[in-house]
């Protein structure tokens, strides 16, 4: 491309989602996923978000940072489609993008200055760890939200596909971390429940024993049936 720009980012965020695997494919899905922006820069200071108290959710603009670096292709395969169907890359919501750009409403919490850093609690993400922030602008529902507008293979929000279990040993971990972590239990069904694995094997038999990184967590999980899926440990990485 024959012109460029330079972005300064704003911000980090610290979120429950420390790799891609499991993490929604949009904000919204998983209201237990909490976590937080740390404005940096020029852009650490309390009169950026004067005002911002006043809207229940923003939108977040932000780069790809864990994907940037593999580039982008014209075609895309959605998961959403099983990803056996080829679409324009700009008729997806792909990582994969010639800017690696994304965009996602999420629920504003709270707005609070910690060890001299302006801090935004948000809920409902579906960023990885660290993502770095270019925009945060409020969301206002009189324009941002159009109910009669279509949206091709994206229409609904899909329905939650598994059925969660906690197996004993997974009971005994959660008590463990349930002073720390009290929302642990609700998170982690949250996350199952919408079979974060590749498109292709839902309904399939399924006898692989899965790990997940949420948190400061190592959870084990496999499927029970087609539709069922237990958690077997949750271990604290070190
Ligand atoms: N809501 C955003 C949008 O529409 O632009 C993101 C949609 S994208 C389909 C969501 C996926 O992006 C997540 O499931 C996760 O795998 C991936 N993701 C989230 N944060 C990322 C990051 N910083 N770098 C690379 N991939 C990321």
């Amino acid at each position: 491309m024959s012109q460029q720009i330079t972005l300064d980012i704003i911000g980090y965020v610290s979120s429950p989602y420390k790799e891609k695997f499991a993490i929604p494919r949009q904000p919204g899905i998983v209201s237990a996923a909490k976590g937080h922006i740390e404005l940096t820069g020029q852009a650490n200071n309390l009169e950026l978000v004067r005002g911002l108290e006043q809207f229940s959710h923003l939108w977040l603009m932000f780069i790809f940072h864990g994907t940037a670096a593999q580039g982008w292709k014209p075609l895309v395969r959605p998961p959403r489609l099983g990803g056996n169907k080829k679409l324009g890359v700009l008729a997806t919501r792909s990582t994969f993008r010639p800017n690696p750009v994304g965009m996602s409403v999420v629920k504003l919490d709270d707005i609070r200055l910690e060890n001299k850093s302006v801090k935004l609690d948000i809920s409902g993400l579906d960023l990885l760890d660290q993502t770095p922030i270019i925009d945060i602008k409020p969301y206002i529902p009189y324009s941002d939200a159009l109910y009669d507008a279509s949206a091709g293979f994206a229409q609904d929000c899909p329905a939650d596909s598994l059925s969660i279990s906690f197996s004993s040993q997974a009971k005994r971990d959660l008590l463990k971390f349930h002073g720390s972590y009290p929302e642990l239990e609700q998170l982690i069904s949250q996350v199952l429940a919408q079979d974060p694995r590749p498109a292709y094997k839902s309904g399939q038999a399924d006898d692989k024993c899965y790990g997940m990184h949420l948190h400061q967590f190592n959870i084990l999980w496999q499927m029970t049936a087609l539709t069922g899926a237990q958690v077997l440990s949750i271990e604290k990485i070190a």
